[in-house]
Parts: structure tokens; sequence; C-alpha cells
């Protein structure tokens, strides 16, 4: 398939724009920059192949895309959750399976590290993490334990300086070519804990995920742990409990609802520009009454989505933003954008099965967003819990 021109113009029906810094537009034009040269022109052909474009691990880390949030003493970028938002927003708009790989380094290996490592490990890890010089993944979910984590069967035994992990984990992202894990076990008293599986230990592998209709340009894999031996000094000394895992998720999640409205950003714009050169009957599809309810409602839910997300990173930033909040956003990201994905291919007619446009391949990668960091039924749930302060999990 010929390289593709990426024409894309980012809509701001409320001039949201003046709400950023100077330096949040200077981060979000160059993340769009690099999106527009490196990622838009190759990676329909990635995603049709379905193969993991390598070349974007050191672009995203010279990018400052791994772990922006992070302090600069450890490699990261030190910069606020509106930055990392939009970075991720110009991510997607490129592809879902490109700002997942960021996500998941940022805030599911490097956030749990920052937090939780001990200062050894910090500063052995996180530098060559944001650099990308290592790729790592994110080790929760298991075959049989999906939105309930807290069954894991992932295990953990004590053998004097190391400890023998266990188990397996389904669906990782990254896996295939993470130099390390962040994988959760539940040691002897059933108490979950974190630690970091490397590459190369006797015991580990990480076999790939085929057959995937979404994220295909995204590396999913396994990771298979028979007696492997991980030193004490891998694991997070004080973290215990669900509470570790689910404290990086909502980061990532953060991320996600930003993401989401980045690719129906991009289908909208580009149903948008076809309609209006599309004719039929003689004249431009965009003067229909029915494309242009389509186009209306689309760009009505991405500008509230925007406010969301802008809100919800001043809270973040503010350390005020809870974990239901993160929830709501990251289920309205996805719902909007899977829904405007729908319509664009609509109005797409037959071109929008094709990967001559980006909709079909956003449309598909939308089912994976929707249901991965917590399923579209959890994150209501999690509102509804909110909001009621009754549980409807069990
Ligand atoms: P299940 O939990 O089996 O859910 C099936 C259905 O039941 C869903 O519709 C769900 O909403 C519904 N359901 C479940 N419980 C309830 C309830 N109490 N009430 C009502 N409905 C309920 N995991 C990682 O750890 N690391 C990763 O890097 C990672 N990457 C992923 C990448 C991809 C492409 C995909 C598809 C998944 C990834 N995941 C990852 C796993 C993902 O987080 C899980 O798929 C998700 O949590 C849902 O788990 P499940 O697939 O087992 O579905």
């Amino acid at each position: 398939m010929a390289a593709k021109t990426d024409v894309f113009q980012s809509p701001d029906y409320f001039l949201l724009d003046e709400l950023l810094t100077e330096e949040h537009k200077l981060i979000r034009d160059s993340v769009r920059a690099y999106v527009k040269k490196e990622i838009s022109p190759v990676i329909e052909d990635y995603a049709q192949r379905a193969e993991f474009p390598q070349q974007i691990i050191p672009q995203l880390g010279a990018l400052g895309c791994f772990g922006p949030t992070i302090p600069e003493a450890y490699g990261g970028g030190g910069l606020d959750y509106i930055s990392y938002g939009l970075m991720m927003q110009e991510l997607e708009r490129g592809d879902s399976g490109v700002r997942s790989t960021a996500s998941v380094q940022g805030s599911l290996v490097m956030f749990p590290i920052y937090a939780y490592g001990s200062e050894e490990m910090k500063k052995r890890i996180l530098p060559k993490l944001a650099s990308g010089e290592w790729l790592g993944c994110f080790g929760l979910t298991e075959p049989d334990h999906g939105s309930d984590p807290g069954g894991m069967l992932s295990n953990i035994r004590d053998a004097g300086d190391h400890v023998i992990l266990n188990g397996s984990k389904m669906w990782i992202s990254n896996a295939p070519f993470a130099q390390i894990a962040v994988v959760w076990a539940k040691d002897e008293a059933g108490e979950i804990r974190g630690m970091i599986a490397e590459r190369g230990m006797e015991g580990f592998s990480t076999p790939s995920t085929h057959g995937k209709w979404s994220l295909r340009a995204s590396a999913t894999g396994e990771l298979v742990f028979d007696q492997v031996k991980i030193p004490k000094a891998n694991l997070f000394p004080d973290i215990r409990g669900l509470k570790g895992p689910l404290s990086c998720l909502t980061k990532a999640r953060f991320g996600i609802a930003w993401g989401a409205v980045g690719a129906a950003m991009d289908c909208y714009d580009t149903a948008l520009r076809y309609s209006k050169e599309r004719m039929q009957f003689g004249r431009p599809i965009a003067g229909f009454q029915l494309q242009q309810k389509k186009l209306a409602e689309m760009i009505t839910e991405i500008t509230k989505a925007q406010l969301m997300n802008w809100r919800l990173g001043v809270l973040m930033n503010e350390q005020k933003a809870s974990p239901a909040q993160v929830s709501m956003a990251k289920r309205n990201g996805c719902e909007i954008a899977a829904n405007i994905a729908r319509d664009a291919r609509q109005i797409l007619g037959g071109m929008g099965i094709t990967g001559e446009y980006p909709v079909m391949r956003h449309m598909m990668n939308m089912e994976s967003v929707l249901t991965y960091e917590g399923t579209h039924d959890v994150h209501l749930l999690i509102t509804g819990m909110d909001v009621t302060g009754l549980n409807a999990f069990k």
C-alpha cells in the first residue's frame, strides 16, 4: 500500500487551545508532527500485517512520551497531566496501538517502579525505560481472572534471598518485545505483591497472541512463569493488595480517556473532509441532513469529551481527581470514540471499510480500548457504586 499524506486538522470547536499553556501547545504540536511524519504514512501497513512497528520504541523515548509525569531525575519529563493527556491524544489520533505502547510503558511500568520501587530499582531501570532502550509490560490479567483480578492464581513462595514465581498472565500488551515485566502475584499469606521479572530469567517466557482483529499494530502476548527465581530486590517493598495495580490503572485510564478522543477527532476530521468532497445526486453528501446530523453529533460529543478531559487533567494536577472520575472519563472517551468511528465509517460508504482511510482501523481498535483497563460495564458499575454507595459487582 502506498505511503499516505496525513492532512489531519484538529477540531477545536470551543477554542480549548485558549485553556492550554504555550508549553502544552508546543508539546502537543511536536507529538502531532511526529505522528504525521512517522506514524500515519506506515501504520496502516503494519496493522494490515498485524506487525508491531518496533522502531517506535526509541522514537517515543526520544519524544518524551515514556513517563512524561515521572521526575526528570529518573529520566522522565517532569511534566503535568494535561501535557501527558495531550501526548496520548495525539498518539492515539495516529493509532491506539501506538498510544497503548506509551501508556503501558509510562503508567503501568514506570509509574509503579517510581511509586513503589526501591531507590536502586528506580535508578537502574527508569532511565532505560524513559529513553526507550528497554520496553516494559504489565501483567495483571490471567486466563480466568480479567475483571476480577483479586482472584488471581499467580503466586510466589519465599525461598531465602529470592521468591519462586509460578502462574500465567494473558492479554499482555508489549509482552513479546519487553525486557522487563511488572507482575502481580499472591504471596503465601494471599496478599498481592508487585515485582519485576526480567527477560532471560529461567522459566519465564512471553508467547505472542495471534489472530486479533483489533490493535493489530500492537504486540500482545502471554507471560508464563514456571518456577521463576525472582531476587527479593526485584519486589516492590512496601505495597500490598489490589491498590498497587489499581493505582497504576488509574494513571493509564487517564491517558486512555484522552487517547480515545484523539481517535474520535481523526474519524471526525476524515468524515468531514470526505463528506465535502464526495458528490452524490449532484451535490456533496455533506449537504444532506442525515450526514449533517452525524457530523453535528460527532463534534458535539468530541467537544464535551475534550472539556471533561481538560478538567480531569486540572484535577489530576491538583491531586484532587478520584479514581471514579477517571473511570467516567475513560468510559466516556471510549464510548464516544466507538460511536463516532462507526458513524464516520458510514459517511465514507464503501471506502470506509478500506485501509485507504484510518476509520475502520480506529473502529476496530476501539473494541479493545472499550474492554481493556476495565471494561465498559465495569466502569459504569464504578460510577454507579460511587454515586449510590452500593456495590453492584458481586
Ligand atoms: P471478563 O472479565 O471475563 O468480562 C467479560 C464480560 O463480563 C465483560 O463484558 C464484562 O464487562 C462483564 N462483567 C465482568 N464482571 C462483571 C460484573 N461484576 N457485572 C457485570 N458485568 C461483568 N491486561 C493486563 O494485565 N495487561 C495488559 O497489558 C493488557 N493489555 C490488553 C490488550 C488487549 C488488546 C486486550 C484485549 C486486553 C488487555 N488486557 C491487559 C486485559 C484486559 O484488561 C481484560 O481483557 C479486561 O480487564 C477484561 O477481562 P476479560 O477479558 O477477562 O473479560
